[in-house]
């Protein structure tokens, strides 16, 4: 690509995505110094377009970066009044009370959000303070320098060939350049995937172990909307066939998001997350409240969940990773947004001082040391052992040895098992298919559950048609050779239907449909071969998600 031609733009900080990570980062830069040059670039339609979180937010992160944000109007407004627990079975459920949980677990004081309103909202606050923000700019490379270092990124390529080289019509971009450059794309970045790789920033680190979260936004009917409470569960329909749960929060105006996270470690390859999130639904107790409702939005993301032991090293020369780049969700308390903006804080304050010191282009570790040692560190490594005893033992022996654990480490900073490994990686987690029975899930209704491909199309996702795949084949005979030994799992782990088999002049086809892809990620996690590589599609393209 080198001989290509483009424009370059010269700023002190580049920042490459607009969720709740890179815009603290901006805000924090122009509050520290408003001469400070800081572009934003965001590949969704606009700031909140791909952002998917629950959420339940903790508000200590922006309590520490606009501490006025109720002041300043922030569309955080609904407390939560009501925090449940429950074990489900197929029919019934046990609630576990609130007292036996560490308080760390405690929603009271947390606030029910659409944190796609929240990052539009972060958005205005950083363009007043001078953030220059570009929507509908995909960072599709990065830039390097003549010393190795991470010099910048290129934006906004769009018009390429069906087979991804350069035509007559294909706008090259431009390359943002900066004296750091902050990667901040949430799970499984393209560009961060690079950086780690290119300086090894794993070494040394557990694999980092990811979730599929599925979301829906129901309207319901008002006499059994409650607005404030949430509502987490756990064991059906699950079982033992791998990790995850639920999440149900009541919102304003008679909405509630309904949600569910499957493990991506699971080994039975038959596995169909997006299946088990609609057969959830069913369950008595969601399809009481869910009766006469309707479903208005859907979406999908990966969620990491390694916690602390899995976080790479997140500075290189000219770089750092930020947020779910690097994996900060604290995985028992499900939340990881608070944490992505203390780092986009912390990111900001160690770029600002590097700078006044007339630096670039070198390694902030001041920022490295802050997330380890300070807040983020303090919330993630008591709970770090909670996501390995899962994987290991199961839902039950998990739940007290790891509600042991976060006490022992909250109480005391103290551990009866160290640090526990992760052992594999998702995808090295997958079993052969033969050596499991296949699942067989009911169909959808069509008022409960939703087919995949009807539910995609209220994530309002839309693809240019003419651009070549984004979804990339390391080797285009891996799909056929994963049908044999496992099922063909990219058919099932998608939740947006993007991969399928057809039968062509009597020979099975791998057809990616990418037009369908809502950016989650999970089969550049899952695929057993690691064969497909996400990278990103045309500015602008991808979900286009409401307030979710
Ligand atoms: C289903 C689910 C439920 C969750 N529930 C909660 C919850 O209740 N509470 C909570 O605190 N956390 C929750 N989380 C975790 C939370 O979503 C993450 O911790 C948080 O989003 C991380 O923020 P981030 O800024 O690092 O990344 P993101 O929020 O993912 O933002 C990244 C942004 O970068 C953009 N981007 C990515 N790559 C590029 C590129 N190359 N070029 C341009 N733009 C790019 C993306 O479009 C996106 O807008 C949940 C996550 C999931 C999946």
């Amino acid at each position: 690509m080198s001989e290509i031609e483009r424009e370059a733009m010269e700023y002190d900080v580049v920042i490459v995505g607009g969720g709740p990570a890179g815009l603290s980062a901006a805000i924090r830069l122009k509050q520290l110094d408003p001469e400070l040059s800081v572009v934003l670039l965001e590949k969704g339609s606009e700031v909140g377009a791909h952002i998917l979180s629950g959420a339940v937010l903790d508000t200590c992160g922006l309590d520490a970066l606009i501490p006025d944000w109720k002041d300043k109007g922030a569309p955080i407004t609904v407390p939560v009044k009501k925090d449940n627990f429950y074990i489900l079975g197929e029919e019934g459920k046990v609630r576990i009370p609130n007292w036996p949980m560490p308080s760390l677990m405690d929603n009271h004081g947390k606030y029910i959000v659409s944190m796609g309103n929240v990052c539009r909202w972060m958005a205005e606050q950083a363009e007043e303070l001078g953030v220059e923000i570009f929507p509908g700019m995909a960072c599709s490379e990065l830039v390097y320098g003549d010393n190795g270092e991470v010099k910048g990124v290129v934006a906004g390529v769009f018009g390429l060939e069906a087979d991804g080289s350069y035509g007559p019509n294909t706008e090259p971009g431009m390359e943002l350049h900066g004296k750091y450059v902050f990667l901040a794309e949430g799970v499984r970045g393209s560009l961060s995937k690079e950086v780690i790789a290119k300086y090894d920033l794993s070494k040394g680190k557990e694999p980092q172990k990811f979730g599929l979260g599925m979301k829906e936004i129901w309207e319901i009917d008002p006499a059994k909307h409650r607005e404030g409470t949430v509502t987490h569960t756990m064991g059906w329909p699950l079982g033992s066939n791998a990790g995850g749960g639920s999440f149900i929060y009541h919102l304003d105006n008679n909405q509630v998001y309904v949600g569910f996270v499957v493990h991506l470690n699971y080994k039975n390859p038959h596995i169909y997350p997006y299946m088990e999130f609609q057969r959830f639904k069913h369950h008595p107790m969601v399809a009481e409240l869910l009766a006469g409702g309707k479903r208005v939005a859907y979406g999908a993301r990966a969620i990491s969940e390694g916690g602390y032991q899995s976080m790479p090293k997140m500075v290189a020369p000219g770089v750092a990773l930020l947020g779910c780049s690097v994996g900060m969700v604290n995985v028992p308390r499900i939340k990881g947004n608070h944490n992505a903006m203390l780092s986009g804080k912390a990111a900001a304050e160690a770029a600002y001082a590097a700078i006044k010191a007339d630096r670039a282009g070198d390694e902030l570790t001041d920022y490295e040391t802050e997330v380890r040692d300070g807040a983020i560190g303090k919330d993630l490594k008591p709970v770090r052992n909670v996501k390995p005893m899962w994987s290991k033992w199961g839902l039950t022996p998990s739940l007290a040895l790891g509600g042991l654990d976060m006490w022992t480490n909250s109480l005391f900073g103290f551990s009866f098992f160290g640090t526990l490994g992760h052992g594999k990686s998702d995808a090295e987690a997958t079993g052969k298919a033969a050596d499991y029975t296949p699942i067989e899930y009911p169909k959808p209704d069509g008022k409960l559950s939703f087919d995949r491909l009807t539910n995609v199309s209220f994530s309002f996702t839309n693809h240019e048609e003419s651009q070549p795949a984004h979804l990339k084949l390391k080797d285009p005979s891996v799909p056929l050779k994963n049908l044999e030994t496992y099922a063909g799992p990219s058919q099932r782990y998608c939740p947006a239907g993007v991969y399928e088999f057809v039968e062509k002049d009597g020979e099975k086809q791998f057809v990616i449909n990418f037009q369908n892809c809502v950016h989650c990620k999970t089969c550049d996690i899952k695929d057993p071969a690691q064969n497909i590589n996400w990278t990103v599609p045309q500015g602008g393209d991808g979900p286009n998600y409401p307030n979710m």
